[in-house]
């Protein structure tokens, strides 16, 4: 694979990692326990409140779904950052083929080729 490439698509994982990163802990506390595992925050709820209690609930609910779709893609960004940094970087997972260098720069943390997406 070229450098040139590999460079670009480096950049832009770091950038998507730092972002990714950054939006997270807005919603979620990093798991201390669990490298790469983040919790939700949960939302205090006040005692006696029942109605307001409810509406926290749902909101937990919808913060922990934000949080698992962030966390997948901060874990694809982080494992194709490592595939770069072991000279793995570009093939897919299921076939082995090399991943479309059109695919790289439009989905630089894809982990399949077009065929197997
Ligand atoms: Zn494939």
């Amino acid at each position: 694979m070229d450098t040139e490439l590999l460079n670009t698509v480096k950049e832009t994982l770091k950038k998507e990692k730092a972002l990714l990163e950054q939006e997270l802990s807005s919603i979620a506390a990093k798991d201390p326990r669990v490298a790469g595992d983040w919790d939700s925050k949960h939302p205090r709820v006040p005692e006696g409140n029942e109605e307001e209690a409810a509406d926290e609930v749902e909101e937990y609910e919808e913060r922990n779904l934000v949080e698992q779709t962030l966390e997948t893609r901060l874990r694809d960004v982080v494992s194709a950052l490592a595939k770069i940094a072991n000279n793995a970087y570009g093939t897919c997972e299921k076939c082995g083929a090399q991943i479309q260098k059109e695919r790289l720069v439009a989905v630089p943390s894809a982990r399949t080729c077009e065929h197997c997406m």
